[in-house]
């Protein structure tokens, strides 16, 4: 079959993609900076002769190989990093620091995985490449930035990548989990949440700390705020619907004796449903507004949403297509299911966008036998995941399943 063929060249750049994803790992980007990312990928596309296209939809990165008829098949892989401090001890672990949007300096680190996409996909665009003869179709490689902000896809989409390159007719995506390395996992149907973000200033009045009857205060109002919002996932939605509400940033003042001017928030929330979105967001505006009244301000308060990502979607009858491939390769006992989780992805976008299918699933980058042990004695919770200063996937074997995966759900699409 394609795929053994294809598969064999892995050997042959395992060293080199490792060597990549060491770099890429070492030198993380923010979101809507990762330019020395963008140039290294583009550059490792070049060669292997992928007509390439930077800076779409910021600092994206568009890889096209066309070999023959047949169906355009879009494989993504994001590669933003966030602002964490690492803390995993690794050789090469990043040192990086940057200055963040709000013209903060902050450390920052792929706590993501999104390194591990990069350099997966590019392994993936390799092998497709040196093994043209056993495929026919078009490939699309989309690397997408600023995913961290759920922007990356909706900015690429926004920049003409459907028009001015191949449409795909299907569209292939993985993350790297917290899950045994080797091992894949997949679900069917809703897989993640949508994801929604809002920023609120509450506006006071300041004044002396000594003297609270001559101030409105804003640190009062937001600590109430922050409370009050518990309430809308615990007795406004429905105990069999999936929400969280979290106030990840919370600012206000600046010595203990001032009474400040405002209070800013930083929410997010998850939802499983666009109608659960919709009864959060409006949950959310209320509170805010009722808090700031019941306070007495004299100034509404500013609410602006900000970044969006929409329910992720795996499309049950391509996952299906796609599962089978994987099995068939990894065989069953590598393959498990999982329900769906409350991160979110943006990558939903690209196949709304087109109103084509999305097939998307998770890769494991921890060791198996902790990960093992930590489900025996029901401790997953205390594995490291995502964004977490320890999260860093072991490189083999996360690197050959990575790619694995992806060259063999991408030969599951296009023409042999
Ligand atoms: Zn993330
Ligand atoms: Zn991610």
């Amino acid at each position: 079959m394609a795929y053994v063929t294809t598969i064999e060249g892995l050997a042959a750049i395992r060293e080199e993609l490792a060597d990549l994803y060491r770099d890429l790992h070492q030198h993380p980007e923010l979101s809507l900076q990762e330019t020395r990312t963008a140039g290294i990928l583009a550059q490792a596309l070049r060669p292997l002769g992928y007509e390439v296209t930077e800076r779409v939809g910021g600092t994206g990165v568009v890889g096209v190989l066309r070999n023959g008829p047949g169906p355009t098949v879009m494989l993504r892989a994001d590669f933003d990093a966030l602002p964490v401090q690492e803390k995993t001890g690794l050789p090469y672990a990043s040192e990086a620091r940057a200055t963040d949007g709000d013209g903060h300096e902050v450390p920052v680190m792929h706590a993501c995985g999104h390194d591990m996409h990069a350099a997966c996909l590019v392994g993936a665009a390799s092998l497709l490449a040196s093994a043209k003869e056993s495929w026919s179709g078009t490939l699309l490689l989309v690397f997408q930035p600023a995913e961290e902000l759920a922007r990356g896809a909706r900015d690429m989409v926004a920049d003409g990548l459907f028009d001015r390159f191949p449409k795909p007719s299907i569209v292939l995506g993985q993350h790297v989990a917290p899950l045994p390395a080797g091992f894949i996992g997949h679900g069917s149907g809703p897989l993640m949440a949508g994801a929604d973000t809002v920023r609120v200033t509450l506006h006071g009045r300041g004044g002396h700390g000594s003297r609270p009857e001559a101030a409105i205060d804003p640190v009062l109002m937001a600590a109430n705020v922050v409370t009050r919002l518990q309430g809308i996932v615990a007795r406004e939605v429905p105990p069999s619907e999936m929400a969280v509400v979290t106030v990840g940033r919370l600012s206000a003042g600046s010595k203990p004796n001032i009474i400040p001017d405002t209070a800013d928030l930083g929410i997010n929330i998850r939802s499983g449903t666009p109608h659960t979105r919709a009864l959060v967001q409006a949950s959310i505006e209320r509170i805010v507004r009722a808090e700031s009244a019941a306070s007495g301000a004299e100034r509404e308060p500013d609410i602006e949403w900000r970044e969006s990502a929409p329910v992720l979607i795996s499309d049950p009858e391509a996952t299906a297509t796609t599962l089978a491939a994987l099995t068939a390769h990894f065989g069953p006992e590598r393959i498990f299911p999982m329900p769906p989780v409350t991160a979110s992805e943006d990558v939903g976008v690209f196949g709304e966008a087109l109103g084509v299918p999305t097939v998307f699933w998770f890769w494991g980058g921890l060791e198996p036998d902790v990960v093992f042990k930590a489900l025996a004695e029901n401790a997953i919770d205390k594995l490291p995941a995502n964004h977490s200063p320890h999260f860093a996937p072991l490189i083999e074997p996360t690197l050959s399943t990575g790619v694995e995966a992806l060259v063999t759900a991408a030969l599951a699409w296009l023409d042999s």
